[in-house]
């Protein structure tokens, strides 16, 4: 069921009037229900249930408020981190050091050294060197690095190519082709403890074929690698589900991709590992802004709202989509392109959008920004750092303050050499 919806006609978070907020927390705000997060959590594990053995780990990147976190640690979740920072929050929430895989494609050799210190779960090795490093670190420390070798399957994930991670000039993983040679050589050295392979092609996806072609590549090279005398216990898919961020976006449902995985790897016999995050946190919040001026423009009037692309960067960084809504619709529709106060072209959502009409002083929110939302933001313009509400049926609370433009000038100075 969708938390955010329409009671006597004003727009709900769970049992909370979105104007309640407004009027507590201020805006922009990002919105989030707990309740869906916990439903999206148990619609991945159950479309996954003739997988026998598996581990989640949430891709934390895509939403890393520490609220958020606890709310997926208690569903049973780990955490997949890209960097040590990523890695402490995790910790942080309460999520067990051996659930944390550490992915990333220029971890440091301290963030390395960390997540063992840490005692984490295992690293995702992006190409040789680092996993040269990886053993010899682990060897002076006396310990062993559990550890996969992430592979490029060089296919199209059909997203926006600037998140397509598996086509073979992108930088991530080794190809396909290298990964046995180096498979055996890494394997060779002590400290390690080379146990499979991990695959992520991209994010958003809207097929499943992609995916598909990709663990069948992925499930030829662990056939190959037992026939090479290795033990293969594991291998990470990633993450890359889509989401519908516009009426009539259909995006294959968790149960449609659960069972694709379960047939394409129901030989493999090892712990398939996930790596969600869009899929779980991305329906879960959205973006509560207040409409600030309407302004006439050349042909359709700009909707000047209080949130801009510090607070949510993916429609400038992506030309991404999101479904803008009045919290108190009159029913009544405009055409208008809808931007923020930042001085820039690129600071516009929407561009001559048929939406719900709205005036100086309403209160829209911009939908499925739970995921690569507030984690993006900015203080560019030096905007505030914008704050996170989560709501948990008639209650809620801030997890995350707004920190105030002043609040980071604080920390700059003035050489005192510069009279
Ligand atoms: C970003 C990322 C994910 C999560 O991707 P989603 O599309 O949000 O599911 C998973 N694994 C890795 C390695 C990533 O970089």
């Amino acid at each position: 069921m969708d938390q955010f919806a329409l009671r006597d006609g004003v727009l709900h978070a769970e049992d909370i009037p979105l104007p309640r907020i407004a009027e507590e927390v201020g805006t922009p705000v990002y919105v989030y229900s707990r309740a869906m997060l916990e439903r999206h959590a148990q619609e991945f594990r159950d479309g996954l249930k003739d997988v026998p053995r598996k581990h989640l780990a949430f891709a934390i990147k895509s939403n890393p408020n520490l609220g958020v976190l606890r709310v997926l640690a208690r569903q049973g979740y780990g955490a997949d981190v890209v960097s040590g920072g990523e890695l402490e929050r995790a910790l942080a929430a309460g999520m067990a050091p051996e659930d944390i895989v550490f992915s990333g494609v220029g971890k440091t050799r301290a963030e390395l050294a960390q997540g063992l210190d840490r005692g984490i779960g295992q690293f995702n090795i992006e190409h040789e060197p680092e996993g040269i490093a990886l053993a010899e670190i682990a060897l002076a420390k006396e310990m062993t690095a559990r550890a996969v070798l992430r592979v490029n399957p060089d296919v199209d994930a059909g997203t926006h190519a600037k998140i397509s991670t598996g086509k073979a000039d992108n930088k991530f993983g080794v190809g396909i082709d290298v990964a046995p040679a180096m498979f055996d050589r890494l394997a060779a050295l002590p400290g390690l403890q080379m146990r499979g392979i991990a695959v992520h092609i991209g994010s958003q996806l809207t097929s499943l074929d992609p995916l598909e072609s990709a663990f069948t590549r992925v499930g030829r090279l662990v056939a190959d690698l037992r026939a090479g005398g290795h033990n293969i216990t594991h291998v990470d898919l990633g993450g890359g589900l889509g989401v519908s961020y516009k009426p009539g976006d259909n995006p294959p449902s968790m149960a449609d991709y659960g069972a694709m995985v379960a047939r394409v790897t129901k030989d493999w016999d090892v712990t398939l590992m996930f790596e969600p995050g869009r899929v779980i946190a991305g329906n879960t919040g959205v973006l509560l802004t207040e409409v600030l001026w309407v302004k006439p423009g050349a042909t359709n009037p700009f909707v000047i709202v209080d949130a801009a692309m510090n607070d949510l960067a993916r429609p400038a960084l992506y030309d991404a989509y999101h479904d803008f809504v009045a919290v108190q619709p009159s029913g009544e529709k405009m055409t208008a392109s809808i931007v923020g106060p930042v001085c820039e072209t690129g600071d516009t959502f929407a561009r001559d959008r048929v939406t719900d009409k709205v005036e100086a002083g309403d209160l829209a929110v911009f939908r499925t920004a739970g995921a690569y939302g507030a984690t993006m933001a900015s203080t560019y313009n030096s905007r505030s750092l914008v704050p996170e509400v989560l709501v948990d049926g008639d209650r809620y609370i801030k997890v995350a303050d707004r920190i105030a433009a002043s609040t980071i000038m604080a920390a700059e100075r003035v050489p005192d050499w510069i009279d």
